[in-house]
């Protein structure tokens, strides 16, 4: 993948949009999770348990589950793809991949290079299909009795259908599915510093990552500052294009129907008394491109408070207290990633440990990497990828009881 770095991004950038830079980082980040785990793979280690019985041993034995299906979403095609499929291979899996309609080229260009690498036929399969095909192929996956496993990114609603299909024959499950991050500014922060993490968390791949600020939250008293900076920082170092300009770091959205989302958030947001400090419409390149757009005097009754945005909208709520905000970021039925920024130690430990999410950044934006365990609580998901942790989820434990000694 290193080698073949340049075109591989080409391939991202053709098919999803997201900046060649962008493009790039992600397949450097792609292969980062299987030179990970073909480290981790020397390491599935056993166990033995002293018994309480003098006559027996009791050994653990970790075992691969067999043949895993893995359904991935568009927003990252290589990266959703080798985090899962690192971790299956190490184990000791067989994968049949199911790539996103939108982006299947990314992942057959994988398997292109899976056989140059001399991976044996049958190891890394790959499934592109139609979107008309789609539930079909997911629910042969899910139900067929050789598949004992199901790992999936995509929305919680799509998870939600798969998790039935799987129930009947009881299979393994990993889901990574949505979130609605919240993103705290608190009063004692470096509102600097808070400006550029909430940047890049908010309109990189042009909002469309599922760990993306959904939510800003921010403290009365630091609140016009960081809304006036921020807007600044939109306005001055973000640019619309096509992701082959190098001058670009904003792409299209992958759909219309998600430049359609956008817009009925923004009208929602509006007609009930949001502002609009920047963006706010479809940008004049016209087809899928859309302004990055900051709204204040958001309030929670908004929908795009309430559901996740997926494209670049930065709404900001005006708090009070720490306790406010803690409800505020809590209510929501997801809890992948949550954000805050603080200069008080004791601020931070309380806030980290009471956010409901599988993932928090402290005065930082971006918190994806491959020795970190990704994923989420609440109905953000089952399971954990990546870290020392994303091999479990391919073994199975077995334990072997010797008697009679
Ligand atoms: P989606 O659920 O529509 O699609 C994801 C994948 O599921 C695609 O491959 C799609 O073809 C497939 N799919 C859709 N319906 C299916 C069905 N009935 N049976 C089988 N497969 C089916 O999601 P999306 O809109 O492509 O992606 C955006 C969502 O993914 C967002 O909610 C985002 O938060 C989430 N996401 C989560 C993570 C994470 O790690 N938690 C990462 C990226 C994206």
């Amino acid at each position: 993948m290193i080698e073949n770095k340049d075109e591989l991004a080409r391939i991202i950038t053709a098919e999803n949009g997201k900046p060649l830079k962008e493009a790039q980082g992600e397949i450097l980040y792609s292969a980062s999770f299987l030179e990970w785990f073909a480290e981790e793979a020397r390491r599935v280690y056993g166990d033995i348990i002293p018994a309480s019985a003098k006559d027996r041993r009791i050994l653990v034995l970790k075992q691969p589950v067999g043949v895993a299906a893995i359904i991935t979403p568009w927003n990252f095609p290589s990266a959703m793809i080798t985090r899962k499929v690192g971790a299956a291979l190490a184990a000791g899996c067989t994968v049949v991949v199911k790539p996103a309609e939108d982006t299947p080229l990314s992942a057959l260009a994988l398997g292109e290079l899976a056989n140059q690498a001399g991976i044996p036929a049958g190891v890394y399969n790959v499934v592109p299909c139609s979107r008309q095909q789609t539930s079909a192929v997911g629910e042969v996956l899910c139900t067929d009795p050789l598949v004992a496993k199901i790992s999936f990114t995509g929305s919680t609603a799509t998870g939600k259908i798969l998790l039935k299909h799987a129930a009947g024959t009881v299979k393994r499950v990993s889901m990574e599915l949505g979130g609605h991050a919240p993103f705290i500014v608190f009063d004692s922060a470096n509102v600097d510093h808070a400006v550029a993490g909430a940047l890049a968390s908010k309109y990189r791949n042009s909002g469309q990552t599922c760990v993306c600020t959904n939510r800003f939250l921010v403290q009365k008293g630091i609140h016009d500052k960081f809304v006036e900076k921020f807007a600044k920082a939109i306005e001055g170092e973000l640019r619309v294009g096509s992701g082959f300009d190098e001058n670009t770091t904003q792409g299209p959205l992958i759909n219309e129907k998600a430049v359609e989302k956008v817009e009925r958030h923004i009208n929602d947001a509006v007609s009930q008394g949001a502002s609009i400090v920047t963006g706010g419409k479809r940008h004049s390149l016209g087809k899928n491109f859309f302004e990055p757009t900051l709204l204040s005097n958001v309030t929670t009754k908004m929908l795009c408070t309430q559901e996740e945005t997926f494209g670049p909208l930065a709404p900001v709520i005006k708090f009070d207290t720490e306790e406010e905000a803690i409800a505020i970021a809590n209510a929501a039925n997801v809890g992948l990633a949550g954000y805050f920024y603080s200069q008080d130690p004791a601020q931070i430990w309380r806030v980290a440990e009471q956010l409901e999410v599988g993932m928090v950044g402290v005065n930082e934006g971006i918190i994806s990497s491959v020795e970190s365990p990704f994923g989420g609580v609440k109905q953000s998901g089952l399971g954990r990828e990546g870290s020392k942790y994303g091999i479990d989820e391919y073994l199975e434990i077995k334990y072997v009881c010797i008697g009679g000694l």
